[in-house]
C-alpha cells in the first residue's frame, strides 16, 4: 500500500460529469452542498458538464483536451462511469487513458464506489472527495467486449439471466432507489425463469478451492505493470470459437462475468475478484443443479457476503475469456456495467492495466 503512495498526484484541476438523472436525481444538489465545499477548501478549479443525455460523457471523453485536467470526476452511478471510461478507450491515443478516475456515488448503483472504498462508508460522499483530492491512482484490468459489430469496455460487470432481470427489468421502480434490484431478483426466483444459451470459456482456473485460496490475497500494488494496449487477443464473437476453450450448454439461472467484487451494496458475486489478475471472474448457476426455490434464495442471500461461492450448486472460474450466445429465445436482458445492451452473443476478454482509478 505505502508504494502506491508514491505514485500520488493531488487532484487539483477536475472535470467532473454530474448526471441529473443518477440514483434519485439529486446529482447536482449532492455536489453544491455536499462535495463543492471540500473541493473548494482544497483550492481545486474544475469544469462542470451535466449530462444532457445518454451517451453525452462518453463523445465528450472521445475528444475533449485532457491537458488542463489532473482527473476526470463522475458524480453519478456506475453508468457515468462506465460511459467515462469508454470514452477515454476510444480516443485516437491510447497513452491519453492514463489520466486517473475518481468517483462521487450519487446513483441507484455505486459498486465501483463501494469497492473502492468498502461497505462501512458507503455513499460517504466526503470521504469519496477526499479520495480524489489524495489523487492515490490503482491500475485497473478492463473487460473488453464484441458484440456484432460494436465494441464495449466494462470494468465491472457483464450479466446474463436473473441478475440482468433484476437490474434491468425494474428501471421502472427507480423510485425504490436500490430496494428495485432485491424486488427484481425475488419476483425472477418466484417466476422459477430459466434461461437457455452456449457459454464457451478460456479456463484459467477452475477449481474453486484453489481459486479461494491462490486469489484471495491482499491486492498487491506492486504488481508487475505491463504495456498499455487495447488489442483483443482473442479476436470477436463474430470468429470461431478457439479449440481449446471449454463449452457449456445447460440451461442457467445466471452467469455472471465481473472484474470487481461488488455489483451493488449486499451483493458480492466475485469475492475473489482482483483489481488486476489479468482475468475475469465468472459465476455460473446451472439451473438443474439450482432447481428449487429455496436454493436459489439461499444463492442470494448468501451473495450478501460472498458465502455462496462454497455452495455446491453455484460454479467459479477464474477465465481469460469468455462467449455468451443465448438460445431458444429472442428477448431478455443482458447487462454491461449495469446498462442495458442488445440480447444478443457477446465475447469477453480480460485486458491488463488500461485504466487509473483513484482509490483510497
Ligand atoms: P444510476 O446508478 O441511478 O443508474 P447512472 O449514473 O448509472 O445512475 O446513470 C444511468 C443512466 O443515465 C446512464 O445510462 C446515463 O447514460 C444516463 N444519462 C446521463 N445523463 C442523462 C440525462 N440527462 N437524462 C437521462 N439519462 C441520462
Ligand atoms: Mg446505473
Amino acid at each position: 500500500k505505502n508504494a502506491a503512495y508514491k505514485n500520488a498526484k493531488p487532484s487539483k484541476h477536475l472535470k467532473i460529469f454530474i448526471n441529473p438523472f443518477s440514483g434519485t436525481c439529486k446529482a447536482s444538489k449532492v455536489f453544491d452542498s455536499e462535495v463543492k465545499p471540500i473541493f473548494d477548501a482544497a483550492g481545486c478549479t474544475y469544469d462542470i458538464t451535466i449530462t444532457e443525455k445518454i451517451n453525452h460523457a462518453r463523445e465528450i471523453m472521445q475528444t475533449i483536451d485532457l491537458k488542463p485536467f489532473d482527473v476526470i470526476v463522475g458524480i453519478s452511478g456506475d453508468g457515468i462511469i462506465h460511459e467515462i471510461i469508454n470514452g477515454l478507450l476510444e480516443r485516437e491515443n491510447i497513452n491519453d487513458a492514463t489520466i486517473p478516475i475518481g468517483v462521487i456515488p450519487a446513483g441507484s448503483g455505486n459498486a465501483l464506489n463501494i469497492c473502492l472504498q468498502g461497505e462501512a462508508v458507503y455513499k460517504s460522499l466526503q470521504h469519496s472527495a477526499l479520495t480524489i483530492i489524495k489523487g492515490v491512482p490503482m491500475k485497473i484490468d478492463m473487460c473488453s467486449i464484441t458484440q456484432g459489430d460494436k465494441r464495449y469496455f466494462s470494468f465491472m460487470s457483464q450479466t446474463f439471466g436473473v441478475i440482468a432481470d433484476c437490474d434491468l427489468g425494474t428501471e421502472n421502480l427507480r423510485w425504490m432507489g436500490s430496494m428495485r434490484f432485491i424486488f427484481g431478483a425475488l419476483k425472477a426466483i418466484f417466476e422459477g425463469r430459466r434461461y437457455s444459451c452456449e457459454l464457451a470459456m478460456k479456463i484459467a482456473e477452475s477449481n474453486k478451492e484453489i481459486i479461494r485460496d491462490t486469489y484471495r490475497k491482499e491486492y498487491n500494488s506492486n504488481s508487475q505493470s505491463v504495456p498499455m494496449s487495447r488489442d483483443n487477443r482473442y479476436g470477436t464473437v463474430n470468429d470461431p470459437i478457439p479449440d481449446d476453450w471449454t463449452i457449456i450448454t445447460d440451461d442457467v439461472s445466471t452467469i455472471l462475468g465481473g472484474k470487481v467484487p461488488w455489483i451493488g451494496k449486499g451483493t458480492i458475486p466475485f469475492p475473489c475478484a482482483l483489481p488486476n489478475d489479468g482475468l475475469i471472474d465468472l459465476l455460473v448457476a446451472r439451473r438443474d443443479k439450482l432447481s428449487s426455490r429455496i436454493k436459489s434464495i439461499n444463492f442470494m442471500t448468501e451473495m450478501e457476503l460472498g458465502n455462496h461461492i462454497k455452495m455446491k450448486e453455484i460454479d467459479y472460474y477464474k477465465v481469460e475469456a469468455f462467449r455468451l450466445t443465448p438460445k431458444n429465445s429472442t428477448d431478455g436482458y443482458i447487462s454491461i456495467d449495469g446498462e442495458k445492451v442488445d440480447f444478443a452473443p457477446f465475447q469477453v476478454e480480460a485486458l491488463p492495466q488500461l485504466i487509473n482509478i483513484l482509490s483510497i
